[in-house]
């Protein structure tokens, strides 16, 4: 049985992991990353997660303001990109069929960002997909 790496997110062997890198859940090669390599790749995950969630809570956007600072340009417009949906939406529910409606500019970067997929959790086409979210208006 292996352990998962949440930074190269797969199953790595055990003995990829040491004592702390078991329980932080990082494998020895991405421990060897430079740090703000690192911090990048947890800070995508953490906007990921956001549209996850059933809600953006205030904090989540404290956040996220945070994060559009970032030195990393791909983190900055990920968090960008959210923020601006946490914005108009930030709940969930009904999220993407408020977007289609009101907001297509943005849901377009949702899609082509991959964002989409941390809300949907399925694979579509970005074509189709955008064709779905306003035909269930
Ligand atoms: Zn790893």
């Amino acid at each position: 049985m292996g352990h998962y790496c949440r930074i190269c997110r797969g199953e790595r062997p055990n003995e990829q992991f040491s004592g702390q890198g078991h329980r932080i859940h990082v494998c020895k090669s991405c421990q060897r990353l430079p740090k703000s390599e690192r911090r990048a790749i947890e800070d995508r995950d953490d906007i990921f997660g956001f549209l996850h969630q059933s809600h953006i809570s205030k904090k989540n956007v404290a956040h996220l303001e945070q994060l559009v600072k970032s030195d990393k340009p791909r983190v900055a417009s990920l968090a960008a990109i959210v923020l601006a949906v946490a914005r108009v939406t930030p709940y969930k529910h009904r999220r993407l069929k408020i977007l289609a409606r009101n907001h297509r500019e943005l849901l377009r970067k949702l899609v082509e960002t991959g964002l989409v997929f941390a809300h949907t959790g399925d694979w579509v086409p970005p074509e189709a997909w955008l064709q779905e979210a306003s035909r269930k208006n």
